[in-house]
């Protein structure tokens, strides 16, 4: 089985609030923990960006059954590759909040300074996210 990683955007849905991203983290660490799944998830200006890592066939699953939750819309993968190891072990789903994605970080890795992947590559997305591993803690 070999180790994958999937980096998607996504766009929240009308009604989202912050209960709904402590709800999607809680069943989000207690799942990929029984998976074998890590990775962070980014959140700010309305869109999502999140990095899943694992086994091959356990991303998929995880991945379709995101595809199906209501609370986002027009997912979009950016980066999807095998991987020889993994670089977020230490979490079962790390969350970087808008606070954390500022202005000099999005100058760094995209053409503007406001948050969003969709105008990202998909390296971009994934050395923004290993950058922003310091500031995270591990869960
Ligand atoms: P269930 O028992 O089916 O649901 C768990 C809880 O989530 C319930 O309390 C239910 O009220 C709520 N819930 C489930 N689906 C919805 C929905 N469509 N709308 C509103 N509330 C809902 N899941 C993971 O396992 N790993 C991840 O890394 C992960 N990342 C996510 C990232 C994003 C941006 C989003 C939007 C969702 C993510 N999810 C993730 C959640 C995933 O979409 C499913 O909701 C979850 O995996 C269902 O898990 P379950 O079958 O164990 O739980």
């Amino acid at each position: 089985m070999y180790l994958v990683r999937l980096i998607y955007a996504s766009t929240i849905n009308q009604g989202f609030d912050q209960k709904d991203i402590e709800q999607i983290l809680t069943v989000s660490r207690k799942n990929n923990a029984s998976n074998h799944i890590s990775g962070i998830l980014c959140f700010g200006h309305n869109y999502f960006l999140q990095c899943l890592e694992g086994g091959r066939s356990a991303v998929n699953q995880v991945y379709h059954k995101i595809l199906q939750d209501e609370r986002h819309n027009n997912p979009l993968i950016v980066d999807y590759s095998e991987i020889d190891l993994r670089e977020f072990s230490d979490w079962t789903m790390g969350y970087v909040p808008e606070n954390l994605l500022g202005k000099a970080l999005q100058s760094k890795y995209s053409p503007s300074t406001e948050f969003n992947p969709y105008n990202m590559t998909g390296e971009s997305c994934h050395l923004m996210m290993r950058e922003l591993k310091q500031q995270i803690p591990t869960l």
